[in-house]
């Protein structure tokens, strides 16, 4: 390394910049030295172009030259690092060869070393970039950007499939760090060269497969090395459908776009920001191409290479506290990789949780980490985006040895084995938990092992661990004292045996009435269902023994949820399932429950980015100013003791943050920290009440914090079996007398409207106070009929009030116990 040699050219550099005259629209960009978190913040909420940022070190921007000179006056220490001539002449003139790889130059010596290296080298196209999408659609803008992405697999028996573990190299998502494609290739490249027999290299390549895409973002790329701009950062999705390249609007960030917790933080939503996520995940062919292969394979560890920074990131990143379930194994081997490899400033490199810079969504890392439990991580190398060619190549071999540590990694302190069906022999893809990991930090995907092989591999740090394995349909088990030695590989090997089965049958009925409900569907543990026929019954075959979480559901009905023991004493399994009131806003809208936020200063929204029940839920608003709520109103009167139930997310990324649940004016619970969807329940007592959601944020960063509800059920006492016939025609409006009547406790009410029309039916004790609403929403013309549960009211005398319209009738009723 050559650190003071270079430190001092740039320097040079600088003061021979400041002497000429720079046009005030040029971006440069711009380094503060030890930055606090205030700053920080402020910068990346405010949309600003974050270069790189290493915590407590420095944060580098790229803005306009006339920007840079106004923020002297309030950073007066704030430095230029690169001016853009600075950075078109490290594209080209290296001092040993011509520069950077462009796509070309790469495909052509990715086919090379495939033709020169076909026992260990196989080149597949697994995909192509948005330029060659639109190409292909006919528009000709797009002809110079037929770009495929290619990945190169290494491994002996390279053609097959083979039961080893799998590791990744990626390169260039973003497309102005071209030096990330040249450490994917000089890895590449330095394993070839050291395949010689009896070698650790040799072993290295035959135990393992190993997967190489230089460069993701072809078009980007394209953009950067072309100089037409030399700042681009994304790939060049068309986002403003002018069928050519706009700079500045289009492209969407290829390292946002991924489907784990994919989402909007700050402004990132719109097109034309840096960070822009796309229109939905996976929406962008390069990242889909990715996708692909990441879900293809048994992979167990991956780097995403990317600059700059000099730092080893490590997931979670979407959010702050979003510590994942690995964290000590995951962060000892990010720490390991950094301290191997040398920084030009600091020693060696650093490792960081993702979020530990600032809360990143849709990234590689997350998705690969929380849907598989890949060790994957982003490597920030070098310390400009496009250092001098000359330095990249530093870079790349600074950065050998951090890939043969992630190589190696699983040769010892880990644990692996097959899972196998004790009848059959055959694999069976089981989840393989471990006590102590797997249920601390916050959620990811179960690790399963995989089906074509029933491998598994879990990387844990030295130490005893009990480990249970489980599948669907087996008889789980749990291996106690596990000791995972830090020399070797510990091998377990399970066989299941399958679960005793037996096929069960049963009902479904209206709670109240019960009447059988057609066409409802019984699943159970998301893998097999049944429906009800017309009588209410239904059949399920082949349930295995022992626990199974059963979901009854049928529309207009709330859904069920409950874990049963299934054995041979099972007898008929009977649901009821109650209509009640229930908004799960797939209406799109707040209409059900008349949801309202008239105290709000953020509206609540629908929202269908990541559901967790159908497709919407309702979100709180965006908050821009501190102290102000985003609160959502529900008024409603409850007849019957009970709960009120609601699923629940919350993200809040800074302390101070709180959501509350308010009953009339009394705070029942408070949440500070972040909570995936879960379903949380309160009593709530009989009358009117007011049921207020408010999120509240004490800081003022304009990050997406936010707290999510959906499926709302209160004690339904009051709306059940509505029916409607339409066979009669309807002239007059009448409310018929309830029957029976006196009634204990419940009774039903009949009434007739001779148009459609908002109709309010409503229950009063003697005192005239409100007691039950029963109906309030426009009805067909016809004869309507609800059942009414009075077990919660006293004996006495009740009014029955029917509104439709301009019609009014009142009937009384007696209720005796
Ligand atoms: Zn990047």
């Amino acid at each position: 390394m050559c650190i003071i040699h270079r430190n001092s050219i740039l320097l040079f550099s600088v003061v021979i910049f400041l002497c000429i005259n720079v046009y005030a629209n040029e971006r440069v960009l711009i380094r503060l030295d030890e930055p606090d978190r205030q700053t920080v913040e402020k910068f990346i909420s405010g949309n600003y172009d974050v270069a790189s940022y290493h915590p407590e070190k420095y944060l580098d921007l790229v803005i306009e030259f006339s920007q840079y000179q106004l923020m002297l006056k309030e950073y007066p220490g704030i430095r230029i690092l690169q001016t853009e001539e600075q950075i078109k002449a490290n594209l080209h003139k290296g001092k040993d060869i011509d520069g950077y790889r462009n796509y070309e130059q790469t495909l052509a010596e990715l086919q090379q070393i495939a033709l020169d290296n076909p026992d260990i080298c196989k080149l597949y196209n697994i995909g192509k970039s948005r330029g060659k999408e639109y190409s292909e659609m006919g528009i000709s803008f797009y002809d110079d950007f037929n770009h495929d992405i290619w990945a190169l697999k290494l491994s002996d028996n390279v053609e097959i499939e083979e039961d080893e573990p799998s590791f990744f190299f990626l390169g260039s998502h973003h497309a102005r760090e071209p030096v990330s494609t040249e450490v994917v290739m000089e890895l590449l490249n330095n394993m070839i060269d050291n395949y010689d027999s009896g070698t650790d290299m040799q072993n290295r390549i035959n135990n393992s497969q190993i997967w190489f895409v230089p460069i993701v973002n072809p078009d980007g790329k394209k953009i950067v090395l072309t100089e037409q701009d030399i700042w681009w950062r994304k790939n060049i999705c068309d986002n403003d459908l002018s069928l050519n390249f706009t700079d500045s609007i289009d492209g969407v960030d290829p390292n946002r776009n991924y489907g784990f917790w994919w989402g909007a933080l700050g402004r990132s939503d719109e097109p034309f920001t840096l960070g822009y996520i796309g229109e939905e995940p996976f929406s962008e062919p390069e990242i889909q191409a990715v996708r692909n292969l990441i879900d293809s394979h048994h992979f167990v560890a991956g780097i995403t290479y990317h600059s700059c920074g000099e730092m080893v990131l490590y997931p979670f990143g979407y959010e702050f506290n979003a510590i994942p379930p690995d964290i000590n194994s995951i962060s000892v081997l990010a720490d390991k990789m950094a301290a191997s490899i040398p920084s030009d400033l600091y020693g060696t490199y650093e490792s960081f949780q993702c979020v530990g810079l600032y809360p990143t969504r849709g990234t590689t890392d997350d998705y690969a980490y929380g849907e598989h439990g890949i060790f994957c991580y982003t490597i920030e190398t070098a310390t400009e985006f496009i250092p001098p060619y000359s330095e990249a190549l530093n870079v790349c071999n600074d950065n050998l040895d951090a890939a043969y540590i992630l190589l190696d990694r699983v040769n010892s302190s880990a644990l692996t084995g097959i899972v196998t069906d004790q009848v059959t022999k055959s694999f069976v893809v089981a989840e393989a938990y471990v006590e102590g990991i797997d249920n601390l930090g916050i959620f990811k995907e179960a690790y399963k092992s995989d089906e074509e092989f029933g491998r598994y591999y879990r990387i844990l740090e030295p130490g005893e661990y009990n480990i249970t394995f489980s599948a669907y349909g087996y008889i789980p088990v749990t291996i106690p004292n596990v000791t995972i030695s830090s020399s070797e590989i510990t091998n377990l090997d399970i066989s299941l045996t399958p679960a005793a089965f037996r096929d069960i049958s049963g009902y479904i009925a209206e709670d109240i009435t019960g009447l059988p409900i057609k066409n409802a569907e019984i699943e159970i543990n998301e893998y097999t269902s049944a429906t009800t026929n017309d009588d209410g019954y239904f059949t399920l075959i082949n349930i295995p023994y022992g626990n199974n979480s059963f979901e009854v559901s049928s529309p207009n009905f709330i859904t069920q949820n409950t874990e049963i023991i299934i054995d041979e004493t099972t007898a008929e399994l009977n649901f009821n399932l109650s209509q009640g009131n229930f908004e799960d806003f797939e209406d799109h809208n707040f209409s059900t429950f008349n949801l309202s936020y008239d105290e709000s200063y953020f509206d609540w929204y629908i929202s269908s980015y990541m559901p967790r029940f159908g497709e919407f839920y309702a979100r709180s608003g965006w908050i821009f100013e501190t102290g102000w709520p985003s609160t959502l109103i529900l008024r409603d009167s409850i007849a019957e003791n009970g709960n009120i139930s609601f699923a629940l997310e919350i993200s809040i990324i800074s302390v101070g943050d709180t959501f509350e649940f308010i009953i009339d004016e009394e705070v029942i619970k408070v949440w500070n920290s972040v909570v995936r969807w879960t379903t949380v329940s309160f009593p709530v007592t009989t009358g009117f009440h007011t049921f207020t959601w408010e999120f509240n944020k004490n800081t003022s960063s304009d990050l997406d914090v936010h707290a999510s509800i959906d499926n709302i059920t209160f004690p339904r006492i009051i709306e059940t079996g509505i029916e409607n016939s339409d066979e009669l025609l309807v002239k007059n409006c009448d409310l018929k007398q309830n029957f029976p009547n006196p009634f204990n406790p419940t009774t039903t009410i009949e009434f007739i409207i001779n148009k459609s029309e908002n109709v309010k039916l409503n229950i009063f004790n003697i005192k005239g106070e409100l007691v039950a609403k029963i109906i309030d929403k426009i009805l067909d013309q016809g004869s309507h009929r609800v059942i009414f549960d009075g077990r919660n009211l006293n004996s006495g005398l009740y009014f029955v009030s029917l509104e439709a319209g301009d019609f009014k009738q009142i009937n009384s009723m007696l209720l005796l116990k």
